[in-house]
């Protein structure tokens, strides 16, 4: 019987079996995908999609219309992601007390946890001389236009960009160990010292027994059971969503699954004369950083995509999609990244299948239409001969589903991050974010675990 069993190992599984590891408690770490390293992550797109990715690469809402990415790894999506870290600012935490009720949602009562793990993790803020074609064009229209814009906090340690390394490819698990992911940052060196991880266990039903729990999960596809006095589930808003619609919950839970939100990013890519090489380099070191858009609900962002995936964001073909990839080399982007309401709800059908309704509410349209107009503007001001926006949208940052309040009505996790009527169950990763911040949400996730983990240490819950 273990003390703890973690589900999961993104940002929020990392932080939480690292901190528990480290105070030497009894723990099981269970994640449904494989354990890869530096030396064993894909080196193309299409193999990155196929190894890393649920589903194969991209899941779908119910209308088809906005396509979703999270991962099936050690160390969860903070394998793929850019690892872009930033604090939250006070608009976002206080709309998550006036969604929640919560109010030790401030940026003072989460700082000492923030400090925590920014203390733990290499961070390094672009400078000027980081910044490829692609970036330079944009900021100098910027600067012409009168939008601010800054330099973006990434967690990485040494990229070795000298010696020609693209961060393009970290998009299928950073080669070196540079980027902070949860692996590189918590996980490799606690494996190492003999952290009790099972991999390729997707955990399918919790029951709950009262002072213990069950849990049954497949392992390679072959049936296993664990029981714990206590779980931490981690498996992101679609995972810890999936678990517990599956096992039941619903019933007492009627929150469980709404309050789906995920900064749906639209691209828009621009042609140039001249060979701009987007991809090159650090593709992503500056974003908009500007009151008036921050008001508006949507932020713009200076970003590239890898061929594959940049020949299916348009859904022509024939000689307009030959003319955008003939042209790959001389195109930049631009994306807008809309700040989105709550409308989605995250749902498993009669077969254990993950469903995700995600509507596009008037007030999100508009601020779609809005920044591809100013992304528009900023592209041709700067010479684009062409803009190509993309019609789909893509939501990379996935949130909500099993949201923290005070309402079990209206919630599923109380603000000590037990699910509700639920003692020794507790989550705190994207699940339970109650709207979208529009801030890139790993930091935050992983303040949170930190802050969960000093309470079960804290506590002395078994440990
Ligand atoms: C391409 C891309 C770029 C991004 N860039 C940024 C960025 O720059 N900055 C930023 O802040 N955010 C970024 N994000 C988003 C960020 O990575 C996620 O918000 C974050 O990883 C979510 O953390 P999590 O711990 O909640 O879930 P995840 O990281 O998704 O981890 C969940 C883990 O649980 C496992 N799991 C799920 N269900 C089960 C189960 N039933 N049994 C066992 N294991 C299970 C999964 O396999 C996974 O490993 C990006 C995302 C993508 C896809």
């Amino acid at each position: 019987m273990y003390d703890y069993i973690i589900i999961g190992t993104g940002p929020s599984g990392g932080n939480i079996a690292h901190n528990l590891f480290k105070a030497g408690a009894n723990i099981l770490v269970l994640e449904a995908g494989k354990l890869m390293n530096k030396k064993t992550f894909p080196r193309t797109e299409a193999d990155t999609s196929a190894r890393l990715y649920w589903g194969g690469g991209i899941e779908f809402d119910t209308d088809a219309k906005m396509g979703f990415l999270r991962t099936r790894v050690v160390g969860g999506t903070s394998i793929v992601n850019q690892c872009l870290l930033d604090r939250f600012d006070d608009i976002a935490f206080n709309d998550w007390k006036a969604e929640s009720g919560v109010n030790w949602f401030t940026n003072e009562q989460l700082a000492k946890h923030y400090d925590t793990v920014e203390h733990a993790l290499a961070l390094h803020t672009f400078t000027a001389n980081e910044m490829n074609r692609n970036a330079q064009l944009f900021t100098q229209s910027c600067d012409k236009i009168g939008v601010k814009w800054g330099y973006l906090r990434k967690g990485q340690s040494d990229c070795a960009q000298e010696r020609g390394n693209d961060c393009m490819a970290c998009l299928g698990g950073c080669h070196r160990d540079s980027k902070q992911s949860s692996y590189a940052g918590y996980l490799r060196d606690d494996i190492a010292a003999g952290l009790n991880i099972q991999t390729e266990t997707e955990v399918t039903q919790i029951v709950h027994n009262g002072n213990t729990v069950t849990l049954h999960a497949l392992q390679q596809s072959k049936p296993v059971t664990f029981q714990a006095k206590n779980i931490v589930l981690a498996g992101g808003a679609f995972g810890t969503t999936k678990m517990l619609l599956q096992s039941g919950f619903k019933k007492q839970l009627p929150a469980l699954g709404k309050n789906f939100s995920t900064h749906p990013q639209f691209m828009s890519f621009g042609l140039f004369n001249e060979e701009i090489h987007a991809y090159k380099g650090y593709f992503q070191t500056v974003a908009s950083k500007d009151p008036n858009l921050r008001q508006k609900g949507y932020k713009l962002e200076n970003v590239f995509a890898p061929p594959i995936s940049a020949a299916m964001l348009f859904s022509r073909t024939g000689a307009y999609h030959q003319e955008i990839m003939r042209n790959y080399t001389r195109m930049t982007c631009i994306e807008v990244a809309v700040r989105d309401e709550n409308a989605g709800e995250i749902k498993v059908d009669n077969k254990g299948k993950l469903t995700i309704d995600k509507p596009f509410t008037a007030q999100d349209r508009r601020r779609r239409d809005e920044g591809r107009e100013l992304i528009a503007n900023i592209l041709t001001n700067e010479g684009a001969k062409k803009v190509y926006a993309s019609p789909f949208s893509v939501g990379l940052h996935l949130m909500g589903g099993s949201v923290m309040g005070t309402d079990s009505a209206k919630s599923v996790v109380d603000p000590e991050f037990r699910v509700h009527g639920y003692k020794n169950m507790f989550v705190a990763d994207s699940s339970i974010y109650p709207n979208a911040p529009g801030i890139n949400p790993s930091l935050t996730i992983m303040a949170l675990a930190q802050k969960l983990s000093d309470q079960l240490i804290g506590a002395n819950h078994g440990i």
